[in-house]
């Protein structure tokens, strides 16, 4: 039988990862990234959950993850007074599981990107999809230097401004603005109380933000200043580290909690970027091009989930593709995804937004989120259980529709 060869547009969380489980499946994958290298430190730090450790087990490539990863057992929630509002655990319900990770996005990236070169995965970095043509038999890609490739199957993994996505459905909706502002850094010390591992999310009195102890004595943090009304292209990139620190300062110094002492402590220049979901994208693919990852349902950060769906759509579509022939695995690797992802997403956004509830809501979710917690905790599990609770079962076949 002749080798299925792959284009994976997007060399960011899916697109080595699917690269590699590709590779499992018989799948020879080119991976094709815009840029020069890996990501560089945009967008700090973020989580890799339970769920995205198992979908990277299931192809043997989580240990490259745990190993550039802060174990982070507990999140713990606090108001702007200092009370602590609850915790939840990150770990499955299982005696003894791992918990979630964090990393540093470049990190991840870098992690990600080792392991699939170690694995013989052709990554070509500086590789810009412009445009993709179908037929029946396969697609041909071009690229912003006037290359062309061909091969059975094009995957965009090519994120929330996917161009995939456009050439699929040249009408979408444009992505959606989320309304509050992202912020983060590394201080060069560990604030009184802290413990190594604990994330503490931070209700302040006028903005969100949170913290975790590092092993290495840094305490990584982010905050997110509201800013309802969208800003217009390069407006944040242009705010300044002064402008950053004054901004932050003035938000937090009221409330009693160490982000502002943190924002003091942190080398600059402080940077800051927008972000946008994607509620529902009409097309997840067409004749032999699929979307997976931010491109099909970029999440709010606030889902703490972005990296770890990714990583689940990566190993959930080489299965379909191991099982299935092309039309039928697309369809059924959406049937498989959509629903549990863009559940995702709107919870994303309801916590994004619910970040900077005027004074009454502020009053109220104090009172009730403990509540919520303790009721949670006694029944054995959190609001946030169902994300984590996926498992990827990399033997079991993948039936029709
Ligand atoms: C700036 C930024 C900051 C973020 N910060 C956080 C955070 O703090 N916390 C959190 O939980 N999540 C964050 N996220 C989201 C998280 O990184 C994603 O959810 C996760 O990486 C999803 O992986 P992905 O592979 O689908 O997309 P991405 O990781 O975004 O990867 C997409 C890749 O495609 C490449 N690409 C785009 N267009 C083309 C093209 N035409 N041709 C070739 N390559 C192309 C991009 O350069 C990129 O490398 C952030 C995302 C961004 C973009």
């Amino acid at each position: 039988m002749p080798t299925v060869r792959a284009l994976v547009i997007g060399g960011g969380v899916a697109g080595p990862v699917v690269a590699m489980a590709l590779q499992r499946v018989g799948v020879e994958a080119t991976v094709h990234e815009a840029y020069a290298a890996p990501a560089g430190d945009v967008g700090a730090w973020l989580g890799v959950q339970v769920n995205g450790l198992d979908a990277l087990r299931a192809i043997g490539a989580d240990r490259a993850v745990l190993e550039v990863g802060v174990p982070t057992p507990v999140i713990e929630f606090r108001s702007g007074t200092g009370r602590v509002l609850g915790a939840v655990p990150t770990a499955g319900p299982a005696p003894g599981a791992a918990p979630g990770v964090s990393a540093k996005r470049s990190d991840l990236y870098r992690a990600l990107h080792g392991e699939a070169l170690r694995r013989g995965i052709d990554i070509r970095y500086g590789s810009r999809l412009t445009g993709a043509r179908s037929t029946p038999e396969g697609v041909t890609a071009t690229f912003a230097d006037g290359g062309t490739a061909s091969a059975d199957l094009l995957i965009g993994a090519d994120g929330v401004r996917s161009t995939v996505r456009a050439l699929l459905d040249p009408g979408c909706p444009p992505p959606r603005y989320v309304p509050v502002l992202n912020t983060a850094g590394y201080a060069d010390h560990t604030p009184p109380g802290a413990e190594v591992g604990r994330l503490t999310m931070v209700f302040g009195r006028r903005a969100f933000a949170g913290y975790l102890a590092a092993p290495t004595g840094q305490t990584w943090w982010f905050a997110n200043p509201p800013l309802p009304v969208e800003p217009g292209p390069g407006e944040v990139a242009a705010i300044h580290d002064g402008a950053w620190r004054a901004r932050l300062l003035d938000l937090h110094r009221a409330d009693r909690s160490p982000v502002a002492d943190l924002v003091e402590a942190t080398p600059g220049p402080l940077r800051g970027w927008t972000t946008y979901d994607l509620p529902t994208v009409r097309r997840w693919h067409g004749g032999r091009v699929v979307l997976i990852g931010d491109a099909a349902h970029a999440t709010s950060p606030a889902a703490g989930q972005g990296a770890s769906l990714a990583v689940e759509d990566a190993v959930t579509l080489a299965r379909c593709l191991r099982d299935l022939p092309v039309p039928q695995a697309l369809a059924r690797f959406e049937q498989l995804r959509r629903t549990r992802v863009e559940r995702a997403v709107a919870q994303g956004f309801r916590t994004s937004s619910a970040k900077s509830p005027p004074a009454v809501g502020r009053v109220v979710r104090d009172l009730v989120m403990p509540v919520a917690l303790r009721w949670a905790a006694a029944r054995g599990s959190d609001p946030q259980a169902w994300f984590r609770a996926h498992r990827v079962d990399w033997d079991a076949p993948v039936g029709a529709a």
